[in-house]
């Protein structure tokens, strides 16, 4: 066992990858959490408990199709929808934000019933602390202390970012179950990490890493809008991918970006190839999902139809 995971890790090390911190797309067994309300609505959740960067399928059924609802997760409004205009039943996705302290929160809903009274029910929600390794690294001093025109780069890109992230498409542009990026890959690391570099601390490491090498294929993990398709300070070469109701995939450090804003993509489609563009140590592909601004594991949703 040791030996297999010992051989695993210095393979992932040899293509230039960080850590031997891996994640497999498995998702744990998990009780789904479940809530009859008043007027026979009923909440339901994937799980009652979730850990930081995880995430959770959510359904409200029982409703009438003229109801409108409103839910709120983490101090937001979150996105609902119905499979049909005529369906009784909603649908949502928590993100948990690697960041979010661990604790009893709840998944609010707030709808009028047929007499105009307002009713408020709600689920609670555990969130568990993620176990995130601390990584040490050292690299070039400009990523470090960025001059101030790379600082202005850099704060740039955050608003776009910002405003991408801000944007919920009312539209579900997925097409059944999220798929990995690269071909042929089970795993990636990283996601969670804390980060120390040149001894100073910095915010935790959003997304899963890939160890591939340069020139690699790869793959749109779900349809979706080319959102943002250029070169960031720290990302390097960036695709967004806008998949409707608050739900992005990002894909940095890209050696050749394959399309551009605006674009519509189909799942498994090509967008870019493998690099080692903006801040990194070797080529691999760095992956990133967010869910109405939680930053989530991606390999969360894999496998998975929200
Ligand atoms: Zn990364």
């Amino acid at each position: 066992m040791e030996t297999t995971k010992l051989k695993r890790a210095s393979i992932l090390l040899l293509f230039g990858c960080f850590s031997a911190g891996l994640t497999s797309a498995k998702h744990p067994v998990q009780a789904p959490a479940k809530k009859t309300c008043e007027s026979g609505v009923v909440l339901k959740l994937s799980s009652g408990t979730a850990s930081q960067g995880g995430l959770l399928l959510a359904e409200i059924s029982g409703s009438k199709p003229s109801q409108e609802f409103s839910a709120e997760w983490d101090g937001r409004p979150i996105p609902l929808w119905r499979e049909t205009p005529a369906s009784p039943t909603l649908h949502a996705v928590l993100g948990v934000d690697l960041e979010k302290p661990p604790g009893r929160y709840e998944w609010k809903l707030s709808w009028a019933a047929a007499d105009g009274k307002p009713i408020v029910c709600s689920l609670p929600i555990t969130v568990r602390a993620g176990k995130f390794p601390t990584e040490r690294l050292t690299v070039e001093k400009q990523f470090v202390q960025p001059d101030p025109e790379q600082q202005k780069r850099a704060e740039e890109d955050q608003k776009k970012m910002k405003a991408i992230y801000d944007t919920i498409t009312p539209e579900v542009l997925w097409k059944g179950k999220f798929v990995l990026p690269l071909k042929g890959v089970t795993t990636g690391g990283n996601f969670g990490r804390r980060r120390v570099l040149n001894g100073e601390a910095r915010s935790p490491h959003a997304g899963v890493d890939f160890p591939a090498a340069a020139g690699t294929p790869v793959y749109a993990a779900q349809s979706g809008k080319v959102v943002l398709a250029e070169n960031l300070y720290y990302s390097g070469n960036t695709v967004v991918i806008d998949h409707g109701f608050g739900i992005y995939t990002l894909y940095a450090h890209l050696s050749e970006i394959g399309v551009h804003a605006g674009d519509p993509v189909e799942l498994s489609a090509e967008i870019g190839k493998v690099g080692a563009t903006g801040r990194v140590t070797g080529p691999h592909l760095h992956w990133g999902l967010t869910i109405d601004h939680a930053r989530v594991n991606g390999l969360q949703i894999v496998q998975r139809q929200p």
